[in-house]
């Protein structure tokens, strides 16, 4: 039997670079070998989103048009929508016994979140459990391999930690799962903050036009320290460079950008320029076939539809099991 692989994306915005590099990229080469699910988060995204369901409802479809534009197949990829499988919430209420209250609130993300979206004062109790409801997700489907994001490894050690509990106070009913963190583990923003995010307003999106890509490119954060271009520059960790790294194929070019940079013989527009061309190079395949996959809505839902009915059954397995080793199988 294959491994499992389960992982998803919080409706709250088109696809970006981030994903790309940090998740996307290797659901597309692993589904193959793996039985791959991949959730709608659109509980989740309603943590943080509650006053705004709008903004979340819209976004679903936007998301299954990212995942088929990079390729991810829905023939060896189950695509599932969080809220239609009740059994993740029923599950989250038996996992929210098995953490404190101090462990949740430990968690280096979720205590970023809570800063970047003013939550300090008026915390809302759902969003500072979503950790838990992760740790749900995660194991309902008994997933052996989740590939993330870095910004998602405490998620995975709090639901190794809940599953180890689960499974030494009840019966082993859950398998403890890995994290697979992407070629690069977070891709700065456009504005230089460490990680690009949907929430953030700093992201380039794989949907971007060629229009919008050239602004942010030509508006990116470079090295601040660098006034002229005959200023040597700092490489690593611009997020300039980073892009280059990631996304342009000319080696090359890249090197000899790097080395110009760093010696004070190149500016940042030609920098800006090259990298522009490099990410549209990338970008406009996966923006054609989009525009293709538009076209077709009534397939967009049924990719949805079927692959919720199939999750749906593999639910409530599992709960049947859970509910067994707790002792409320009643009837
Ligand atoms: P939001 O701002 O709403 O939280 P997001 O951009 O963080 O959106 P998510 O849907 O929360 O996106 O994350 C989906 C997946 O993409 C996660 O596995 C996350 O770790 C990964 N990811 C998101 N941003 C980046 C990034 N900048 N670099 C690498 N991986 C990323
Ligand atoms: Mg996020």
């Amino acid at each position: 039997m294959k491994k499992r692989i389960l992982t998803g994306d919080r409706p709250t915005g088109r696809m970006h670079l981030g994903h790309f590099v940090g998740s996307l990229q290797n659901r597309v080469n692993l589904q193959d070998e793996y039985d791959q699910f991949v959730m709608i988060a659109d509980v989740q995204a309603l943590t943080d989103n509650f006053d705004n369901p709008e903004k979340v409802r819209n976004n679903v479809r936007e998301l299954v048009l990212d995942y088929l534009s990079v390729g991810i197949d829905p023939n060896k990829t189950t695509i599932f929508i969080q809220s239609l499988i009740p059994e993740i919430a029923e599950l989250t209420v038996f996992y929210l016994n098995l953490v404190t209250l101090d462990r949740v609130l430990r968690n280096p993300t979720v205590k970023e979140e809570i800063k970047q979206k003013g939550f300090e004062k008026s915390l809302p109790a759902g969003f500072a459990m979503y950790p838990v409801s992760q740790a749900a997700d995660i194991t309902f489907l008994n997933a052996n391999l989740v590939p993330v994001g870095e910004d998602q490894l405490p998620m995975i050690e709090q639901t190794r930690e809940i599953v180890r509990k689960f499974n030494s106070l009840y019966g082993e009913v859950f398998v403890e799962p890995e994290a697979l963190i992407g070629d690069i583990k977070r891709l700065p923003g456009i504005d230089g903050n460490s990680k690009m995010g949907k929430s953030l307003g700093n992201a380039i999106y794989l949907s971007d036009t060629e229009n919008d890509l050239k602004k942010k490119v030509m508006s990116m954060y470079t090295d601040p320290k660098r006034i002229h271009p005959t200023d040597p520059g700092e490489v690593i960790g611009n997020p300039v460079f980073v892009y280059h790294d990631a996304f342009n194929s000319d080696k090359n070019e890249v090197n000899d950008l790097k080395e110009r940079y760093k010696k004070g013989t190149v500016g940042d527009v030609e920098v800006k320029e090259k990298l522009f061309t490099a990410l549209n190079n990338f970008l406009m395949p996966i923006r054609e076939r989009r525009e293709d996959l538009s076209k077709d809505t009534e397939r967009l839902d049924q990719i949805l539809i079927e692959g919720t009915k199939k999750t749906k059954l593999l639910a409530e397995e599992t709960m049947k099991k859970v509910r067994k080793v707790m002792k409320i199988d009643y009837f």
